[in-house]
């Protein structure tokens, strides 16, 4: 009997923070963990955490009853890169979401998306796909994620806050609440830089640091 295969894309720190999660995800299924293998296209190393690793073109030459991934990558256009091969290749996006994460009401969360443990969506959340949220990251209410955002350890994104595709948040970022009738907007591509204060608008493509949040100039 053939059985699906189950991958963690990157076997570098983040991807090696999310495969104990996936392992206890699968086990949770009653799935074996000899399914579970990582992918990556450089790295020289064939083992890691006792899971073998597996260059993409020899993870499509296993044989199994269906493939799915998890890009645990964080760099967001990475990952639309490998989404894009995975998606016109027949292979399955994987959601991991940690044992002890928080979700409330009303959220509708795209694929993809690994919440890492403490991470915390709270009530009307719209995320689109493949998100990541790291330890500690929490989304309040009413906000509107946007595809391949990306979350560092310990953001604190308030209500009422739109993180438009491709955003960046740094380490322990705080965003301001907006209003429900004037979110607060991190516009595409923007990046939050580590300990970030953000009380106003991120324009598309810009970095904004510090208390409270400029742009960075070099
Ligand atoms: N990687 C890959 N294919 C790609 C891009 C990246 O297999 O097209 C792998 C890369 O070899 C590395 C991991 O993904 O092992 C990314 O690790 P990195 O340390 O850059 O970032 P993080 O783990 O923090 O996301």
């Amino acid at each position: 009997m053939t059985l699906p295969l189950f991958a963690i894309y990157g076997a570098s720190g983040y991807g090696r923070e999310i495969m104990p999660l996936a392992r206890a995800q699968l086990r949770q299924q009653g799935i074996l963990s000899e399914r579970l293998v990582f992918v990556d296209d450089a790295t020289e190393a064939r083992v890691v955490l006792g899971h073998p690793v597996l260059r993409y073109t020899e993870f499509m030459g296993t044989e199994a009853s269906g493939r799915h991934v998890a890009l645990a990558i964080a760099d967001g256009s990475v990952r639309e890169r490998l989404a894009g091969r995975c998606r016109s290749d027949g292979v399955e996006a994987w959601t991991i979401v940690a044992e002890n994460v928080v979700m409330l009401d009303g959220i509708e969360l795209g694929e993809g998306a690994l919440l890492s443990p403490f991470a915390m969506l709270t009530s009307n959340i719209r995320i689109g796909r493949h998100f990541q949220a790291n330890i500690y990251s929490y989304v309040a209410h009413d906000c509107v994620i946007g595809d391949f955002v990306t979350f560092a350890p310990g953001v604190c994104c308030n209500g009422n806050v739109v993180v438009e595709d491709h955003a960046y948040i740094g380490t322990g970022a705080i965003i301001r609440q907006g209003k429900p009738e004037k979110p607060l907007v991190i516009g595409r591509n923007a990046m939050v830089g580590m300990g970030a204060v953000v009380t106003r608008d991120v324009p598309s493509g810009v970095t904004v640091v510090g208390n409270p949040a400029k742009p960075l100039v070099k």
